[in-house]
């Protein structure tokens, strides 16, 4: 029988050098900006028991309805990839009492899995970084979670325009839920397929369909804004104001609802331009019910995640790829001899905190491909006859440098020449 080649699951990407470096490096600068708003790092299960989701997320909702990675594992149970990250978040910090008396800033980031069509900028397994404030049923909380997200995608250089509603409370939201049926049920026909099947369960997702004709029923549809409770119209005030005050730009969006049932009053997104219907970058809310739903504490809390796939698509579309650093050094032995010298001084040297790669026994010319391809700042190639006496070479690769004297030198030389120490 021929040998078949396995590849990976459709939808799920490999990541390899040099792309894995931009993730590295978006990561990084995501890191630095989450500190400045005082946030710190949890890291929960990719796995967890799927009634956690159904509970969370809501029976009627696309994830949980078709989305889902579900399985039994060898005892029987039902366990799910993680199709978001709230969930095991909230999960998580009731499980060790986090919650009462505080007020934890979190963050995430990983993998996560939904059964969707895989096309460009929507995949199976993609990777979110996704942000958490607990405790603040205030507006505040609502601009600081913004700003921060803001603050997140100009670090990335991604141009968004950010688009705001309110769902207001659950109650507010069972009373307009009857008023938007009774527009929908007469346009019924002119629905699309998924609008049609929701439309008695969940009515709200009308609004936001991508399909033209459900988006021309859903203009004239009465508006949630217009059916508020007091207090909601009231934070959804506040918040304005505070945007205003930090110079953000928005605009109102009646028809945004997102997918998830767990959100309270605001809901926001930003869009980017360029990745057509897959825009979406960041989108998050409220979701003030969440916790005592799963059996915590009542506490109020918002939260938003971010496609990194999506903004890292964005970024190659507006930038020239940077190009990859390579390690600092690159050393080549030419024969055994210098092999061995080659090994003890780069340990030595990896130990001060430099970067360095090995290669040899091999020719000249050999070496100094690889040198090339390793992308090291600096190379030397050694043959045991270096070892005893007579100078070596120290090359700057890119550049002119370079440096000439004995082997055990070497050591001194990078740090003379500002090799990054680390
Ligand atoms: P969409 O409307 O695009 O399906 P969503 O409402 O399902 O998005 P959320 O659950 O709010 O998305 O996830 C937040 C962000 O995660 C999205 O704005 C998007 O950037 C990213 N995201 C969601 N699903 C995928 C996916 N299948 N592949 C890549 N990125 C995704
Ligand atoms: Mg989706």
């Amino acid at each position: 029988m021929a040998k078949t080649t396995l590849s990976a699951v459709r939808g799920m990407n490999d990541i390899l050098p040099p792309e894995s470096g931009a993730w590295q490096q978006l990561e990084q600068s995501f890191r630095s900006v989450l500190a400045q708003y005082g946030c710190a790092e949890i890291r929960v299960p990719i796995v967890e028991q799927s009634a956690l989701f159904a509970r969370a997320i809501g029976d009627v909702t696309d994830i949980v309805q078709k989305e889902m990675y579900t399985f039994a594992d060898r005892n029987g149970d039902s366990l799910t990839l993680r199709p978001e990250g709230t969930a095991g978040v909230v999960r998580a910090l009731i499980e060790h009492g986090a919650l009462r008396g505080q007020t934890p800033r979190l963050y995430y980031m990983g993998p996560m899995f939904r059964h969707e069509r895989p096309q460009r900028g929507r995949y199976r397994q993609f990777h979110q970084l996704g942000v958490e404030f607990f405790g603040i049923a205030g507006a505040s909380a609502d601009a600081e979670i913004i700003a921060l997200s803001a603050r997140l995608l100009a670090s990335a250089g991604i141009p968004a325009q950010l688009q705001l509603n309110s769902l207001g409370t659950p109650e507010s939201r069972a009373g307009y839920r009857e008023i938007l049926l009774a527009y929908l049920r007469p346009h019924a026909q002119q629905l699309c397929n998924d609008c049609q099947e929701r439309l008695e369960r969940n009515p709200l997702r009308v609004l936001d369909c991508k399909i033209a004709s459900c988006q021309e029923i859903a203009r004239g549809a009465p508006q949630l804004l217009q059916h508020l409770d007091p207090e909601s119209a009231a934070h959804f005030v506040a918040l304005q104001e505070l945007l205003q005050a930090m110079d953000i730009a928005y605009t109102i969006n009646p028809r945004l609802v997102r997918g998830l049932d767990y959100y309270h009053r605001t809901v926001f997104e930003w869009v980017a331009d360029g990745l057509g219907s897959q825009g979406t970058v960041l989108a998050g809310g409220r979701y003030d019910g969440l916790v005592a739903q799963l059996g915590g504490p009542e506490t109020p809390a918002i939260g938003f995640a971010l496609g990194m796939e999506r903004i890292l698509a964005l970024r190659s579309l507006t930038q020239a790829s940077e190009s990859s650093t390579g390690p600092a050094l690159f050393l080549g032995a030419l024969d055994e001899p210098a092999l061995s010298a080659v090994f003890q001084r780069a340990e030595e040297l990896r130990s001060q905190g430099l970067s360095v790669v090995v290669a040899g026994p091999g020719s000249v010319k050999s070496l100094l491909k690889q040198a090339q391809r390793s992308a090291a700042r600096y190379q030397v190639l050694l043959g045991g006859s270096d070892l005893t006496g007579g100078d070596i070479l120290l090359k700057e690769q890119e550049g002119q440098g370079e440096w000439r004297g004995p082997w055990a030198e070497l050591p001194r030389a990078l740090a003379t020449l500002g090799v990054d120490f680390p």
